[in-house]
């Protein structure tokens, strides 16, 4: 059995033809024609913006003019991943850039052979393509926007103009989860921090040691924010605080990576006075117990280890040296506010990412989310309100938007009402604390009544990605009949 004799035929068969043409992010040309040339030659009015969006649209069907606009949207690019001895049809590495996907059905799953399938969101744009030609399906005024380079920066969704589109309601079609429609993400500001010390010279007999937290679990800093993990740069400062005040010199800290990961490690190099090395060895350990007993549900491994270091040239003067650990104990970090219109969802959230010395200024910067403008703005406003108080340079930047949850939303209404008619539940009504398109896209078009739905795609952006089957179908009838029961103006 093929994948385009799978039902519905004409979105698997779209499918099909996306998975032959390759399209991963930045390489779009191709793709995009292949829309363009469908809108061509089904005589529909479209254009492509100057982000390399393309706009499809298609007037509404008889009797159904009176309802509102709708926008269908789903992203033109894909992931390219492919385990490492990954090769195409003639035995070569595979090259996303060259080869099509091989899309295989393996039970009630479709996946690729080694490589990434693109049902994220390539089914989400083989739908819109479906109901675009489709003259059996009853609709308002629609619109489809295909947006570019989603996966690699939302470029698509930034560079997208106010006056493109028209309609008062959109739905995206990424969301990966068959029984859940999404109704809110959070927007984003990076804080990126200096702060100046003056160096001295590293005075003699002392005991240079190195110490260092890890262990820690991490995580991505939206998705994972919630699960309360320790963060490594500040459990590092807050060990250090107490002999930092009281004889113990810094000359070096290095904690944390990547500005959305939570940090797993940080380390620092300490020169400790020579009488006070064991009482300092020993105040660690507490510090590791206590941290332990905190994080004993949360943290499974968490170490402090203190090791011999090279004696180092220069050390922080020592109130710099208080000063950082000051800032660093008092940093916003964590979750913020959590949201009480969706019980567990996390409403506003600051993670610290990143410390680094470089023997005159520390870098440091976090990345502060929330689905409320004004909460995120107020979180970062504190972040440089404390950075003034100790003489370091904020700056922000990256900001992008976030979508708040809306409960009283008419599209949530109608896709929920017509999810319970069709399937007999309720769908599970849910946000993402961490930015999607509707986000950036919402930013734009204020009061744009926004959702999120897809069908079932498991491990998307890895080689292992796949879609269930029958969640493909129900994901249509659902849009389907969203479009049938679209709210009147
Ligand atoms: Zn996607």
């Amino acid at each position: 059995m093929k994948i385009t004799d799978l039902n519905p035929k004409t979105l698997w068969g779209h499918f099909a033809e996306i998975c032959a043409i390759p399209h991963p992010s930045h390489h779009e040309v191709e793709i995009r024609k292949y829309v363009t040339d469908f809108a061509e030659k089904h005589g529909l009015e479209h254009f492509t913006d100057a982000a390399d969006n393309v706009i499809v649209r298609k007037p509404a069907t008889p009797g159904m003019e009176d309802r509102k606009g709708i926008v269908l949207q789903a992203h033109l690019d894909m992931v390219p991943q492919a385990n490492g001895d990954c090769v195409n049809a003639a035995g070569q590495p595979f090259d996303f850039k060259r080869d099509p996907i091989v899309p295989r059905i393996e039970g009630d799953k479709v996946k690729a052979h080694g490589t990434t399938l693109g049902a994220d969101n390539g089914i989400g744009v083989a739908a819109m393509l479906s109901i675009l030609e489709a003259k059996d399906i009853k609709h308002g005024p629609l619109e489809a926007l295909f947006t570019a380079t989603e996966e690699t920066g939302m470029d698509g969704a930034f560079g997208l103009g106010p006056g493109e589109l028209t309609g008062d309601i959109l739905v995206n079609l990424d969301s990966e989860r068959g029984h859940e429609l999404c109704t809110g993400c959070a927007g984003g500001t990076d804080a990126n921090i200096e702060f100046p010390y003056t160096a001295e010279k590293a005075p003699q007999g002392y005991k240079a040691l190195t110490v260092q937290v890890k262990g820690l679990k991490g995580g991505h800093s939206g998705i994972e924010i919630i699960m309360q993990r320790a963060n490594a740069n500040i459990a590092l400062m807050r060990t250090l605080r107490p002999h930092l005040m009281n004889g113990t010199l810094l000359a070096s800290v290095d904690g944390g990576g990547l500005r959305n990961a939570i940090p797993r490690e940080a380390k620092a190099t300490v020169l400790v006075p020579v009488d006070n090395y064991s009482g300092f060895v020993e105040a660690v350990a507490v510090m590791e117990q206590k941290l332990v007993a905190e994080f004993k549900d949360i943290e499974e491994a968490i170490s402090i280890t203190v090791a011999s270091a090279d004696y180092p040239s220069e050390v922080f003067a020592a109130c710099a040296a208080r000063k950082l650990a000051d800032l660093v104990c008092i940093m916003p970090n964590g979750v913020m506010k959590m949201s009480v219109a969706m019980p567990g969802m996390v409403q506003t959230s600051t993670n610290f990412a990143r410390m680094i010395s470089d023997g005159k200024t520390v870098k440091m910067n976090s990345l502060t989310r929330s689905s409320l403008r004004s909460e995120k703005e107020f979180t970062t406003e504190r972040i440089s309100a404390l950075c003034e108080l100790v003489g370091a340079k904020c700056e922000l930047s990256g900001s992008y938007d976030g979508w708040n949850p809306d409960m009283s939303s008419p599209i949530l209404k109608t896709m929920a009402a017509s999810y319970e008619s069709l399937f007999g539940e309720k769908p599970e009504i849910t946000a993402v604390h961490a930015g999607l398109e509707c986000g950036i896209i919402g930013g734009v078009y204020p009061g744009l009544d926004m959702i999120s739905c897809g069908p079932t795609i498991r491990y998307p952006h890895s080689p292992d990605e796949e879609v269930n089957i029958p969640s493909v179908e129900k994901f249509w009838k659902f849009l389907v009949h969203t479009l049938e029961t679209a709210p009147k103006k």
